[in-house]
């Protein structure tokens, strides 16, 4: 299926790389990875090929290009059936080698973005609560400043890749919200050990097809130094407008990409599916919505990279977030919503493991309500970007 109009040499060169390697991965490797498989020779050609720092500097081991080459990467193996894909950079690269690129110390730097983007470190980021969910200010985690090091209590929920990850970002409250001059103050990021005994986690079950696993964690008077502190203290909710618009713009490619290999699919499947006199593709019911998912998933695209565009050309941030919201809610509606027109248009073999397009619908449905939800977004926009008061 066409879906790239105009693309410089330097984009051509990304996408054919990333068809060569995603050609090696059927659907039967990632339904091996959904299922709790390593996609390590996966991760490696990801490495070797360079795109585990696509939007890293080239000092620290990257290719020195922008989010913008990022999203690119992920649309594009996602549009060629690598299912997840998006989660695993979200995860490791952008929880891990972005965050700390943008507000980490020298020595964070140094020390760990080389291994992120070699492939030979994992990452997760706990911020999710039980307590909190979208309210992330009213974060019950502490952490007490004790003589120069900080011990921290409280729990997280909904955090992913735990079990392997080397090292885990972790926000914590070092003033508690009452006394903190604006609710969004007072938060910090460290970087703690989640393989640590005073970490302790449980694994959810959950009903999606997922290359992470998600966990629930009890800290437990962990203690983190002042050196893991990563950027400035008290400040962390700041910051993680680095993370969670990088997030967004990775998630919301992921849902494009899929979006663009289902409705591919369907297409296949409806030029070549005869019922009555020639094939189904012929009837305007099923080429209407497909013509209009396409049409969306352009559209959503194009918000995407603009959001990437300005958080590669150092726009503020609160605006990168204003165009990253409308970006996030038109891509993970789009993504879906050509997922459930390509289920539809496989009739009953839509449900059938074999097509993976009811895997790809699931895994849409989850970028309409993780990272940020739709309501959210909408949240946002009204508030922020239409100046109009706040609902909640
Ligand atoms: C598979 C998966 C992986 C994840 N991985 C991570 C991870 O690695 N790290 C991490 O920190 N988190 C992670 N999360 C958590 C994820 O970011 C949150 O689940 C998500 O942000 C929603 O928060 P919540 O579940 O607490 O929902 P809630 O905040 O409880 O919201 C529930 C519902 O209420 C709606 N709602 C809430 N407030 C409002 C309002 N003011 N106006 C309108 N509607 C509202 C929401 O839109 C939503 O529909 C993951 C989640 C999933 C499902």
């Amino acid at each position: 299926m066409k879906f790239n109009f105009v693309e410089s040499d330097e984009h051509k060169m990304i996408r054919e790389t990333v068809e060569q390697i995603a050609d090696d991965y059927e659907d039967e490797y990632w339904q091996e990875v959904e299922q709790g498989a390593e996609p390590t020779e996966f991760w490696n050609d990801c490495a070797d090929a360079g795109f585990l720092g696509t939007a890293i500097d080239e000092e620290y081991g990257g290719e020195g290009m922008g989010l913008e080459e990022f999203a690119m990467v992920t649309e594009e193996f996602s549009a060629n059936g690598c299912l997840g894909v998006e989660m695993l950079f979200v995860v490791n690269v952008v929880f891990g080698a972005v965050t700390l690129q943008a507000n980490g110390s020298e020595e964070q730097k140094e020390e760990y973005i080389p291994g992120i983007v070699d492939g030979d470190l994992n990452w997760a980021m706990a911020l999710t609560e039980p307590n909190a969910g979208h309210n992330a200010p009213e974060m019950e985690t502490i952490a007490e400043e004790d003589d120069g090091e900080y011990v921290i209590n409280g729990s997280k929920q909904w955090i992913s890749g735990v079990e392997k990850a080397d090292k885990m970002l972790l926000a914590a409250r070092t003033t508690p919200v009452e006394e903190a001059s604006k609710r969004t103050m007072g938060v910090t990021l460290f970087l703690v050990d989640p393989q640590d005994s005073n970490i302790e986690r449980r694994e959810l079950d959950v009903g999606i097809p997922t290359p992470e696993k998600q966990f629930e964690l009890s800290i437990d008077n962990y203690v983190a130094q002042e050196e893991d502190i990563v950027g400035t203290k008290g400040m962390g909710i700041y910051h993680l407008f680095d993370t969670l618009n990088p997030e967004r713009l990775i998630g919301s490619s992921g849902a494009i990409g899929i979006g663009r290999c289902a409705l591919d699919r369907a297409i296949d499947y409806a030029n070549n599916r005869e019922v009555f006199d020639g094939p189904i593709g012929q009837y305007q019911g099923l080429q209407h919505p497909i013509a209009e998912a396409y049409s969306e998933l352009h559209g959503s695209r194009e918000l995407v990279r603009k959001a990437a565009r300005m958080q590669d050309e150092d726009y503020d941030p609160r605006e990168v977030a204003e165009v990253s919201n409308m970006a996030k809610l038109r891509a993970s509606e789009a993504g879906h919503e050509a997922c459930d027109v390509a289920l539809q248009t496989h009739g009953g073999n839509g449900f059938s493991r074999e097509y993976a397009v009811i895997e790809m619908w699931k895994g849409t449905r989850l970028a309409k309500t993780a990272p940020g939800s739709s309501e959210m977004m909408k949240n946002f926009i009204a508030e922020h970007t239409l100046d109009m008061p706040r609902s909640y």
